[in-house]
């Protein structure tokens, strides 16, 4: 799934690698790679092509450096497929997506119906940018690789989801509702993790913490 550009070099074939955006409205020009390492290029209505590719080159650094880590990321993630006994790594995602669609639905039910949300729909996604997102509708996506993580680490990205039905940002309203579901949660479903955490909990940072062991997992 990850297609990578064989080589980006500055001596002249840039152009051909870069996919130039233009936006109205924007005032900079920005640079940036993307999930499947393709390098994009987006430019204000008065800067010229050929200023856009210069400054694109002048980065070419930094360009390897991203694409070098998302490469060794993609590695990893064959590598994974390849010990859970899978030949590909769509094959991989095609199991945990068939997974995710049997238990995250469900347990999202489970716990909306405890704490008291109602979402709309649910969706499953394959996407690297987010674990989930909650729209303005209460449309609630959740990211297939929820499955491959701890399930106090799935239910912590369930709630949080949740929580954006009552509190549309990251406020402190958002943050203190998140806390003392993660607290009660951690205390009725894994009593066996209250120990580790009673720390956090007594921080009130419980979500944080869990928010921290997340950002460690690498998404296939
Ligand atoms: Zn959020």
């Amino acid at each position: 799934m990850c297609e990578f550009f064989n080589n980006f070099s500055t001596n002249g074939d840039v152009e051909d690698k870069i996919t130039v955006v233009r936006k109205r409205g924007v005032r900079r020009i920005s640079l940036r790679v993307d999930a499947a390492g393709q390098i994009i290029l987006t430019l204000p209505w008065f800067v010229t092509t050929a200023r856009g590719l210069a400054f694109a080159a002048g980065k070419a650094e930094w360009i390897e450096a991203v694409r070098t880590r998302i490469r060794a990321a993609a590695k990893q993630q064959q590598q994974e497929a390849a010990a859970a006994g899978y030949d590909s790594l769509d094959s991989y995602v095609e199991v945990l997506r068939a997974r995710a669609k049997r238990q995250l639905p469900a347990r999202l039910a489970e716990l909306a119906g405890r704490y008291g949300f109602q979402p709309s729909q649910v969706r499953i996604k394959h996407n690297r940018s987010n674990w989930g997102s909650c729209s303005a509708r209460g449309n609630i996506n959740l990211n297939l690789n929820l499955v491959r993580v701890a399930p106090h680490l799935r239910d912590y990205v369930l709630l949080h989801e949740l929580c954006h039905l009552r509190h549309a940002n990251h406020g402190p309203a958002f943050h203190s509702l998140l806390e003392s579901l993660c607290e009660d949660l951690c205390r009725r479903d894994y009593p066996h993790l209250a120990g580790n955490y009673a720390r956090r909990m007594q921080e009130g940072a419980l979500h944080l913490q869990w928010r921290r062991e997340l950002k460690n997992v690498k998404f296939v």
